[in-house]
Formats: structure tokens, C-alpha cells, sequence
């Protein structure tokens, strides 16, 4: 039995803790089973925003007539476009192992647990103190062997399709589907349902979805029934709800239709580390499983399924383990955007949750035409919509639709992470006419509705 003071299970946002605590003099077992650096670097964030990268310019170039410029692409190098993101990834798995010293020790392989707190890998058995358990998620197996998910992009290893289906309506199926029309292939989505990102504010999402439409070609209330596989095509039998039925070629199938926990490679059942109906790790506001010393961050959690939020709690924990932090970690807000074409950000409550809940509010949406650099975008489409507290000027939620509003909503974040109070967006001083001077109507707009709210 090989002892240490922490084994980390998982190398993905987790590898910045194994850091921290072997500075900190620690011994530390790292496992990871495929690459370091987990799912971010390798087959999420980063490889899939470095496709949006082309796709904004592949769409600025055809929609330069809207600006007056006459100008057609002539060819676009796909292969060039996958052999960059490629090298990118290939250098992820080096980069993350660079960074770990003698304190620190790989192990390169699957981890199992024997009991609470022994961990076999590799036919040798660890124990330690303090186990963190950070295996993140894997994509829903796609129905048909030739079928691609998420992880066959990452890399690309194939023959690049002249035509590909996407299934699915979350934000992996819209930043995929964007990129892949954006590039020149031609794409089908295919939505289950009638709307796309179903977890967005309506409003927003309504925008969203037509904007989204005009580019890419989607298929509502659609599922396939049918699928074959012959002459390196796939032929589907693609269903309305309605029950009508069309067949469709593609040369290429992806689904995109969510994500599973690892825990089901852990062997949890020789221990008393208890999951929740989706396998996904139970835990304490410390993090802490049902086992003493077990703690479980990130996308094993099934909490927030974000890089920033899993590398906060990550973060957090090594305060908690190593710095005696001894409050519970509490996130007052918690943001994600949809990088796509259009591009949406979002944090706190939508109008619909708002509702449902029975909560006091006022909504407010705004155009972005008083910011000069917006209207020179030419686009009509952009919002900013705020859900305050009528009363104590909280902002419960804001959602943006318009581009670079992941960026724009930085600065509703720095409110809500000072001093939660709209007010201050009305108030503060802004560089004209940046885009984010869009924000400053919405903002009085809103402080307006809350005063009338109150009259
Ligand atoms: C296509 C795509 C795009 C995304 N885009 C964004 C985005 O724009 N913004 C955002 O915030 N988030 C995005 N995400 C989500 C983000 O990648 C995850 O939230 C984040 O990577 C979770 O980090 P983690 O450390 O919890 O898990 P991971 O990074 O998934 O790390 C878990 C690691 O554990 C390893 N592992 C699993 N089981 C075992 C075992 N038994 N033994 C040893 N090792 C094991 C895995 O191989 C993996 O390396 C995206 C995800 C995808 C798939």
C-alpha cells in the first residue's frame, strides 16, 4: 500500500490542487485516465471556442454586405482549421504534466476504489487522509457506431464531411452546428423540441432560436427514427412530431444530447460514497461525500457542469483542506454564455423561473441602439434584459443576447459581486460609445420599472 496526504482522482480542473498542495509540501497521487488537463483543454472549452474563432470570421465575410462590401470566400481550409486545433490539443496532455514536480505522482490509468479510502490503479494500491474525487462527465453514447459525439471533434481525426447532422438543442449542438455551417458544411440540427437552448430566459431564447435559424438549417419537433450506414453516408429517417417522416443524407452524425457522470468507473459500490439517480457524486457545502476525508468537485458533482465553477471549487477546497477555510463555499451568482452566432450570456433566475417561483419582480428588456459601436454592427436583434427586486434594486437575473455579451456581462458580474444593486449600472461612469454602453438604458430602463413597480 503506497501512502500519500491527498490522492486526486481526475487531472482536469483537480490538477491545480495536486499544485497547491505539493508546494505546499505534500505528498500527492494524481490519476487520470486519458489526458491531463480533463475536459476543458481537451475536448470542451478551449478546443470548441477555437472553432467559434473561424466561424465569426467565415460569417463576417458573408454577411459584409450588410456593411456594403461585396465579398465572397473563395475557400476555406478545413483541414488547416483542425490540424491548428489539433496541435493545440496535442500539446495540452505536456503542458499540464510540465507543471507537476517531484512532490507530485502520475499515475496514468483508471481508478477504482477497494474501500472508503484505498484506491487501486494500476494493479497498486493507494490510500490517503484526503481523497477528491474530480472525474467529471463523459458525452451520452451516440445510438449508432458511426456516429459521432463531441469527443470525436476533439481531436479531429477524420475524413472532414461534406454535410453533417447534429442532434441536439444545448449550447455543444448550437456553438458545433454554428461552426460547422459557419466553415461551409452543410448542417442540419436536429431539436427535439420547438425551441433551442430550453434553459435560457424565453424571451431570449426565442430570439436566439430565429436568429440562429436564419443561418443554420434546424429541424423542430423532429427526432430520427431510421438510421443507416452505407457508402460512408448515413440515411435517416427524420420524424415530426406531427408524424410526418422525410429521409436525409449526411455524411456525418453527432450527437449532442448530454452528458454522463464518470462515478460508474469507480467502483462506488465498495464503499459507502453514496450518488444521486443521475450517478452523480452526493457531497456536503465542503464538498464532502458521505465518506469523511471524500470530497467531490467540478462536473462529478453534477452541480454546475462549468469550467469557471469547477475551477472555483477546486480553488476553494485547497482553502478549505490547507488554509483553514471554515465557511461553506456559497456562489452568489453563478454566469455562463452560449458562444455561438448569437452569442448569449446569462446569470441568476430568468423571467420564467421567476414566475414559477412566485418571486416579486420587475423584467426589464432593452435594445442595444444607444451604444454607438452597436448600432455599427447593424444588427437589430441584441438585448439586454434585467430581472430586479422592485424593492431593494437586486438584480436576480440578467441575460444578453448580442455580440461579445460574454464579455459584456463582466460588468453586471462585478456588481453582483460587490454590492448587488442595480443602481450602480445606472450611476457608474462609461466610456462612450464602447458596446457596453448598452448596458446604462438597460439598467435605467430597469431602475425606471422598479420605481414605477413601487408608485
Ligand atoms: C464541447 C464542450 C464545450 C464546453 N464549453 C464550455 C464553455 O464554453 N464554458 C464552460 O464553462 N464550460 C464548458 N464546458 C464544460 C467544461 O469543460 C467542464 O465543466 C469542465 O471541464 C469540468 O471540469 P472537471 O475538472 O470537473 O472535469 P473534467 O475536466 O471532465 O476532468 C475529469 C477527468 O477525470 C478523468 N477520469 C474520469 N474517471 C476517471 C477514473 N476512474 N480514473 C482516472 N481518471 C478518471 C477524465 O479522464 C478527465 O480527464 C464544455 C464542455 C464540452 C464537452
Amino acid at each position: 500500500m503506497k501512502h500519500y496526504d491527498l490522492i486526486i482522482i481526475g487531472a482536469g480542473r483537480a490538477s491545480n490542487l495536486a499544485i497547491k498542495a505539493s508546494k505546499l509540501g505534500k505528498k500527492v497521487a494524481l490519476i487520470e485516465k486519458s489526458k491531463l488537463g480533463g475536459t476543458c483543454p481537451n475536448k470542451g472549452c478551449v478546443p470548441s471556442k477555437l472553432l467559434i474563432g473561424y466561424a465569426h470570421v467565415a460569417r463576417a465575410v458573408k454577411e459584409s454586405s450588410r456593411h456594403f462590401v461585396d465579398s465572397t470566400i473563395n475557400n476555406i481550409d478545413i483541414q488547416k482549421i483542425f490540424e491548428e486545433t489539433n496541435n493545440y490539443i496535442s500539446k495540452v496532455d505536456p503542458r499540464y504534466e510540465s507543471r507537476l514536480d517531484e512532490n507530485i505522482t502520475l499515475y496514468r490509468g483508471e481508478a477504482h476504489f477497494i474501500e472508503n479510502k484505498v484506491i487501486e490503479v494500476d494493479d497498486q494500491h493507494l490510500t490517503a487522509p484526503k481523497i477528491l474525487i474530480a472525474t467529471g462527465t463523459r458525452p451520452i453514447e451516440a445510438p449508432h457506431e458511426k456516429a459521432w459525439t463531441s469527443d470525436d471533434i476533439f481531436p479531429f481525426n477524420k475524413e472532414i464531411p461534406n454535410s453533417i447532422t447534429i442532434v441536439g438543442s444545448g449550447f455543444i449542438a448550437c456553438e458545433l452546428a454554428n461552426f460547422f455551417d459557419a466553415i461551409g458544411v452543410q448542417t442540419k440540427l436536429i431539436a427535439r423540441g420547438d425551441t433551442l437552448l430550453r434553459a435560457e430566459d424565453e424571451e431570449i431564447r426565442k430570439i436566439f432560436t430565429d436568429e440562429f435559424s436564419k443561418n443554420v438549417d434546424v429541424s423542430f419537433d423532429t427526432s430520427i427514427k431510421d438510421i443507416s450506414y452505407e457508402n460512408n453516408s448515413f440515411d435517416l429517417v427524420l420524424e415530426n412530431k406531427d408524424g410526418t417522416k422525410v429521409n436525409h443524407k449526411s455524411d456525418a452524425l453527432l450527437y449532442a444530447t448530454g452528458r454522463v457522470a464518470n462515478s460508474d468507473t469507480l467502483t462506488l459500490e465498495n464503499t459507502d460514497i453514496e450518488v444521486n439517480e443521475r450517478g452523480f457524486i452526493k457531497r456536503d457545502e465542503f464538498f464532502e461525500t458521505s465518506v469523511n476525508g471524500v470530497y467531490v468537485t467540478g462536473d462529478a458533482s453534477g452541480y454546475h457542469m462549468l469550467q469557471h465553477a469547477a475551477a472555483y471549487e477546486v480553488n476553494y477546497l485547497g482553502k478549505i483542506l490547507f488554509e483553514d477555510e471554515e465557511k461553506p463555499l456559497k456562489f452568489k451568482y453563478m454566469p455562463h454564455a452560449v458562444f455561438s452566432e448569437p452569442e448569449i450570456a446569462s446569470v441568476g433566475i430568468t423571467e420564467q423561473e421567476a414566475k414559477e417561483k412566485g418571486i416579486t419582480y420587475v423584467a426589464s428588456t432593452t435594445n442595444w441602439l444607444a451604444s454607438a459601436r452597436a448600432i455599427a454592427t447593424k444588427l437589430e436583434y441584441p438585448r439586454t434584459k434585467f430581472i430586479i427586486n422592485p424593492h431593494t434594486y437586486e438584480i436576480l437575473g440578467c441575460h444578453m443576447i448580442g455580440p461579445e455579451s460574454s464579455t459584456m456581462m463582466h460588468q453586471v458580474l462585478s456588481v453582483l459581486h460587490i454590492d448587488n444593486d442595480i443602481r450602480h449600472l445606472k450611476d457608474m461612469l462609461y466610456i462612450h460609445p464602447a458596446l457596453s454602453e448598452a448596458v446604462l438604458p438597460a439598467a435605467v430602463n430597469a431602475v425606471s420599472e422598479a420605481k414605477k413597480f413601487k408608485n
